[in-house]
């Protein structure tokens, strides 16, 4: 009799685990590139006309930390922000940071950092009408909470219900820890599976990395699908490949290997539909496409 309630609580958590492995597939199913093709055209107006990128720090990797079975050869992770650029505006993707935020990616070591390239982030961010953030680690969005423009910026500045709460319970450094009243400066959205936000451009869900993250959906009005991934894979090799980072930097960021890898999977079916699939980091791929006239590496500043 007393083994009957532990086989009736086993039933239920294997339940469990099979509802979120149907909803995480559900999530990344086959029709959900047309679903946001779809809701790309939501929000009325002109489609956006280019993309901008600046490189403003560099940290100093190695592929072992980068991939799942990497090599000893070096990795350059370039410290990025983008800029949709529209005839009548402009939509910043992240916000750089400050060199004190970057110090902490050193782990001890001084590595590049261009002041200047940062501000040009911060002035691009005053000019932008809509500032989104791919997740909330201190890289990608010390920029809109550690500057001197923070109240002027934060209204326009979207940030995800999941990214405010590790903001507050968890922050990944305490330079870039919110409370609740300063998390009520920011427009602050929550959505189930993709949200369009602007003409051409589409959130999708993508807690892995972080609680928080998101991929980023843009078309240009050439056509041109651009896919930001943020950090689910700091290389594109990770999407070619379908690799995540190797178990001890998943350790290190606490990372959901599963959740990364059904990322990886449906972004490896995005190369073959042959949209621009964009990590953050990816220094080589990043300058690669600027010299194919695929993204400039600076941004426009009126
Ligand atoms: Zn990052």
């Amino acid at each position: 009799m007393i083994k009957k309630p532990y086989r009736l609580l086993a039933i239920a958590l294997t339940s469990i685990t099979t509802n979120s492995l149907l909803a995480q597939d559900l999530t990344y199913s086959a029709d959900l590139l047309t679903q946001i093709r779809d809701a790309s055209r939501a929000v009325p107006g002109a489609l956006p006309t280019s993309i901008n990128f600046v490189k403003f720090a560099e940290s100093h990797r190695t592929y072992s930390v980068v991939i799942e079975d990497g090599g000893e050869e070096p990795f350059i992770s370039a410290r990025t922000a983008f800029q949709i650029v529209y005839q009548d505006g402009s939509v910043m993707i992240d916000a750089g940071m400050d060199e004190t935020v970057h110090q902490f990616y050193g782990f001890g070591r001084v590595e590049p950092y261009w002041p200047e390239r940062n501000q040009m982030v911060q002035d691009a961010l005053r000019q932008a009408n809509m500032i989104l953030i791919t997740h909330e680690h201190g890289d990608h969005i010390a920029g809109v909470i550690r500057s001197d423009i923070r109240d002027e910026i934060a209204s326009k500045t979207i940030l995800t219900k999941a990214q405010v709460n590790t903001l507050i319970d968890s922050p990944q450094l305490p330079e870039i820890g919110l409370t609740e009243n300063l998390a009520a400066k920011y427009t602050v959205i929550d959505y189930d599976k993709f949200l369009p936000i602007a003409p051409g451009i589409v959130l999708v869900r993508a807690a892995g990395h972080t609680p928080g993250h998101q991929i980023i959906y843009a078309q240009l009005e050439t056509g041109m699908e651009y896919v930001f991934i943020g950090d689910i894979g700091w290389s594109l090799d990770n999407v070619i490949e379908i690799k995540p980072r190797p178990q001890s930097t998943i350790n290190r960021i606490g990372e959901d290997p599963q959740a990364l890898v059904t990322q990886l999977t449906w972004l490896n079916g995005l190369l073959k539909e042959n949209l621009l699939v964009i990590p953050s980091h990816d220094d080589s791929l990043l300058f690669k496409y600027a010299a194919e006239g695929l993204l400039n590496d600076s941004f426009i500043i009126h």
